[in-house]
């Protein structure tokens, strides 16, 4: 077995009730890495094009790599993936609470699971054992309630807790993973595809470490880059979080403004500043010590926040506070600058189980529409959709949440939303491959054009944080040494690119990219690695393993179907501002850097890896 990993891979079928265990070697586990990589691995094996999203044989698999063998900043992540319903692509979502070290204790480097129950269950696993337990009286409960539950009935207050919420049971698309009440496996769907498992839950306490080749070394280095982090990492996201960067998000221009047709860039600044540190955090009363206790594990920066707001009492939230994206999408995207509105519809995303990125973008789509005629009355159910409403983005985000209502429209995402309006519909929708735009702007990064475009799992950040780049967030290791130019082409299939291949390392090995911020770069990643593992792996193999799990990550997409077609970005982000710093700027040609990306990775005119890239990473 190698140090840092178990070398087992639990298997649960849910049809059949069979739990079961596979081995895997060192030289797979050298390979692909962990997380995102078995997963894709597994996913390119098991599930041929034929299997839905919402198929018992889709397979829903959680993973964790060698730094949850380990202490180091940023391990306390994990990542499950699965075919997302919202997009039939692969998705791969990575959340934090205390599942990732949990799973590591627990004896497993990854789980898998397939089938659908023929009644609501939960699986409990802990120290080598799993078990399905039933799960029929929590069926309707909500994320919190559900954790609550469970940890009652198992008497165990300290398992760590992944549930769905009633949306996920409803399998709407757009549902999302909770874990520990607090961090979110949020994009892609996933809690549908659990959901359409009977699949409430996954309750997680261990208490084993697998052997490290030098545990003095590693416990050195968490040590080092724990300083090092809370020395360097910006004040205002130290204090503040993520949501210490709306209001220089919006001075940028990368704050999402009006369904992507409003101008940002300085011109929206005043109002982006009542959803932003430090206002947010005087006016819904953070905690930063209850911060603290709702970070993942192994955090120095805690950017959960844990808010206490008793007025107004329609919006009082005490719990979870919106994060950026929340901000963003439910926030500015909607025009409402109400910091309370926005808690409020946060916290109905949280508690029904509910992404809240695309459940944003779903009501402002929706308030396009209407205002351009393409819905109606009738069809809001009486609602008169208006920019800016408070109270209308959370009485929406309800039904969505709900399936219910206007909230039925979108319960297959939202391609298939503007499908049923149709007239111009389909030409408003910002989306790539059905996955809403995050709350970056790629007109204000054109980095990002590149990199929504190609990304395997749709429009994502957290696969593209390229526009960091421009920001100051260089990658030496890859030859990123020069704060690229943001408003030009040229190159950006690069950036794209090598970003692309850390995300794939980080979601592999598995760790929070928000430590980047705080200078723990790719060398100390492979540092710990090579600590944790005993190897003497050389930069050169570690970013081939980048290279090699976004090609994977390809081919998976490219079995089901996915082709350059695929690879286009939405009307709206053709459509420059008119004021601010991005005044005139869109992100063209675009088509030729995308071509220019393919090339890159070897992969032939219509975005498919070439047999020779394949033999080339040892994926043939
Ligand atoms: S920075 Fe935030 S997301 Fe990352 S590990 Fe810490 S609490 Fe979790």
């Amino acid at each position: 077995m190698p140090n840092g990993y178990w070398g087992k891979i639990l298997r649960v079928d849910l049809t059949n009730k069979k739990i079961s265990e596979e081995n895997i070697s060192e030289e797979y586990c050298r390979k692909y890495l962990g997380g995102v990589g078995f997963a894709a691995d597994i996913l390119l094996k098991e599930v041929g094009s034929e299997v839905s999203a919402l198929d018992p044989e889709n397979r829903l698999i959680f993973g964790v790599g060698p730094f949850q063998a380990s202490a180091v900043p940023g391990s306390g992540k994990f990542v499950v993936v699965a075919r997302s319903p919202l997009t039939n692509a692969i998705c791969y979502s990575v959340a934090g609470g205390n599942m990732g070290p949990m799973l590591k204790k627990s004896g497993f480097d990854s789980l898998v699971v397939q089938g659908k129950s023929d009644k609501p269950v939960y699986l409990w696993i802990t120290d080598g054992k799993a078990e399905i337990k039933d799960a029929s009286s929590l069926w309707g409960k909500n994320t919190e309630e559900t954790t609550d539950l469970i940890r009652d009935e198992l008497n165990e207050p300290k398992a760590t807790v992944v549930d769905i919420g009633p949306s996920g049971e409803k399998e709407i698309a757009i549902s999302c993973l909770t874990v520990d009440k607090a961090s979110f496996a949020g994009r892609g769907g996933l809690g549908a595809v659990m959901g359409s498992k009977n699949l409430k839950a996954i309750a997680v306490k261990g208490t084993q470490k697998p052997e490290v080749a030098d545990s003095q070394k590693v416990r050195d280095l968490a040590k080092e880059l724990n300083k090092r982090i809370r020395e360097t990492a910006p004040e205002g996201f130290l204090k503040g979080g993520t949501t210490s960067e709306t209001t220089p998000t919006e001075e940028l221009g990368d704050l999402p403004i009006k369904y992507w047709k409003g101008d940002s860039g300085g011109v929206w600044v005043e109002q982006a500043e009542k959803l932003s540190y430090p206002y947010y955090s005087d006016e819904l009363n953070v905690d930063l010590a209850e911060c603290a206790k709702i970070a993942c594990r192994n955090c120095p920066i805690h950017c959960h926040r844990y808010i206490d707001s008793k007025e107004p009492a329609r919006f009082a939230v005490t719990g979870v506070g919106p994060q950026y994206e929340a901000l963003g999408m439910l926030g500015s995207c909607n025009l409402v600058e109400d910091i309370h509105a926005v808690a409020k519809a946060n916290e109905i995303c949280n508690l029904y189980g509910l992404d809240c990125i695309s459940a944003g973008a779903f009501v402002a789509f929706a308030t396009e529409c209407y205002e351009k005629g393409l819905l109606t009355k009738e069809d809001t159910f009486g609602l008169e959709l208006k920019w800016g409403d408070g109270d209308q983005l959370v009485e929406v985000v309800r039904q969505i949440a709900e399936g219910e209502k206007l909230g039925k429209l979108f319960a297959k995402g939202i391609v298939k939303a503007a499908e049923q309006i149709g007239g111009d519909a389909p030409k408003i929708a910002v989306h790539v491959k059905g996955m809403d735009l995050p709350a970056h702007d790629p007109r204000a990064f054109f980095s990002l054009a590149v990199s929504y475009a190609t990304s395997s799992r749709g429009a994502c950040h957290t696969h593209g944080l390229c526009f960091k780049a421009a920001c100051g967030l260089l990658l030496p290791e890859m030859g990123i040494t020069e704060i690229p130019d943001r408003f030009n082409m040229e190159g950006k299939e690069v950036i794209a690119a090598k970003f692309h291949d850390l995300s794939a390392i980080q979601d592999a090995a598995t760790q929070c990219n928000f430590m980047m911020f705080g200078g723990f770069g790719i060398t100390d990643m492979l540092n710990t690695i090579n600590a944790v593992t005993g190897w003497d792996m050389s930069m050169e193999e570690f970013l081939k393993i980048g290279e090699r799990l976004s090609t994977l990550k390809r081919a998976v997409n490219v079995k089901w179907g996915f082709s350059k077609k695929d690879d286009v970005l939405p009307e709206a982000i053709f459509i420059p501002a008119k004021e601010g710093c991005r005044a005139g700027k869109i992100p063209t040609p675009l088509e030729p850097a995308i071509d220019r990306y393919y090339e890159l990775r070897g992969w032939d005119n219509d975005g498919k890896p070439t047999p020779e890239a394949m033999e080339k990473l040892g994926l043939s």
